[in-house]
């Protein structure tokens, strides 16, 4: 009885060491950034990517050329796709309603809702060019009302990706860098001759990515921990091995530490997974990427109770949950940490990835455990008010602040409060 792991991944001791050498590049490269500008983004730019051409950001007219090389077939997925994305922002934007309520008779406390005045999305594209990454922070920035939205991407092979700069454009970025990694949010968190600095970095990326946001948060805000790719799949006797094999691999191939974790209460499915990720490995054209995550970061997880599934899904806080059982609902009802549920076999994580409308931008690393995804409430500030409107009010207020004040001792304090006592129509307030 109890938890049995039919393959475990590199221990969280093993991970740390990976992170001390990601933290030791990020460190020296920001510094960099920070004393040199341009120069050492330029110079990071050609050693990491073979890319410096005169200028990083694109010219509208570059930007129209690119977007001339799209088939119109591509454009209109990626309009279908920005549609979906904008409709869930937009329903959730108009959730964010400020409020302003009466405390107390002529006391009225509210708050509003201010988008943040600029931001740096990132845009993966390493590895594969992140189209879908566009829609999901520039085209939600956007709906939010950011009024500067900066985007930078990595060149893919060598040059700007028409499909992800058309994509870049069409959600409503003003400002468009072919720029990767650290060198990109270095450069829109810091600033340089060329590029003025932006207020808050979103989007995710490769660890040297997530590092860097991690490093420039407090300079900068950021939306959330967005690292390297993470997938659970929660399965019963209710699917087959073909289903929970093509999920964990599905995400696997994004890059070479991207965990995929099966919990499940059948050891039949278990072991049936085990084989059918073998075989689709020995078949798949990304095979080279995903094998090497499914060694290293590939775990199934067998438990005896459902209860016992939920324990281990909460504990891991997967960026993904794909749950396919006969209690899809509880596990919606139950489920506390995570970054997306995908629920019943009929949906799937590239549902999410590409195209129904919910962000893809999602926490790793655990970091389920105090935030969800990138969404329009992550670009808006919600910043408090008061108003006193009548002198009552004022004194009532003011002789309780002022014996307050002076409970913590701060004497200053309870002479502001004091002054408007007295002004409108109180006494000193007797301590
Ligand atoms: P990327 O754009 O994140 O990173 C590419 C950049 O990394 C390059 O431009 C280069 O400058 C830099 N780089 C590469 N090797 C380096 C090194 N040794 N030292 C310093 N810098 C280096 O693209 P990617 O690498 O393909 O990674 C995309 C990542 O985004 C994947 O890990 C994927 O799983 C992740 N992702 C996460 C989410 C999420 O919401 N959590 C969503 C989508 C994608």
């Amino acid at each position: 009885m109890g938890v049995e792991y039919l393959k475990s991944g590199k221990l969280e001791a093993e991970r740390s060491v990976d992170d001390a050498k990601v933290r030791k590049i990020v460190e020296t490269a920001l510094a960099d950034i920070c004393a040199r500008g341009d120069a050492a983004v330029r110079e990071l730019a050609e050693k990491f990517d073979g890319y410096a051409p005169a200028s990083f950001r694109l010219s509208q007219q570059e930007i129209d050329e690119l977007i001339a090389q799209v088939s119109p077939r591509d454009l209109e997925d990626i309009r279908f796709a920005q549609a979906q994305v904008r409709r869930f922002a937009e329903a959730q934007r108009a959730s964010m309603t400020d409020i302003e309520i009466e405390t107390e008779p002529g006391v009225i406390l509210g708050h509003k809702n201010i988008p943040v005045q600029s931001v740096g999305c990132y845009v993966p594209g390493g590895k594969f060019p992140l189209v879908a990454s566009a829609h999901m922070s520039v085209l939600t920035a956007s709906v939010a009302g950011v009024p500067r939205i900066v985007a930078a991407t990595p060149p893919f092979k060598g040059k700007p990706n028409p499909a992800v700069i058309a994509a870049m454009h069409l959600a409503g970025a003003h400002e468009i860098h072919v720029l990767g990694g650290i060198q990109a949010v270095g450069a829109m968190a810091l600033g340089t001759e060329t590029l003025d600095p932006v207020h808050m970095l979103v989007g995710p990326g490769n660890a040297f990515v997530a590092e860097a946001k991690r490093q420039l948060f407090g300079k900068v805000g950021i939306d959330l921990f967005a690292g390297p790719t993470e997938t659970m799949v929660i399965a019963d006797e209710t699917v087959d091995a073909e289903l929970c094999a093509t999920d964990l691999l599905g995400q696997a191939e994004h890059g070479y530490d991207s965990p995929a974790v099966l919990v499940t209460n059948s050891r039949k499915l278990a072991e049936g997974t085990l084989a059918e990720v073998e075989r689709l490995l020995s078949i798949l054209p990304t095979a080279d990427t995903a094998s090497v995550s499914w060694r290293d970061y590939g775990e199934v997880i067998l438990c005896t109770t459902y209860d016992e599934m939920l324990d281990v899904a909460n504990e891991i806080a997967s960026e993904h949950v794909q749950v396919m059982t006969d209690r899809d609902d509880w596990f919606l009802e139950k489920m506390t940490s995570y970054g997306a549920l995908f629920l019943g076999p009929r949906t799937n994580v590239a549902n999410g990835d590409k195209v129904i409308g919910t962000n893809h931008t999602l926490p790793t690393r655990k970091a389920g455990r105090y935030t969800g995804g990138l969404w329009v409430g992550k670009f808006l500030k919600t910043h408090s008010y008061q108003k006193i409107l009548t002198d009552e009010a004022a004194v009532r207020i003011g002789e309780y602040c002022s014996r307050l004040c002076m409970l913590e001792g701060f004497v200053g304090h309870a002479e502001q409060a004091n002054v408007r006592v007295r002004r409108y129509g109180g006494k000193n307030v007797p301590f």
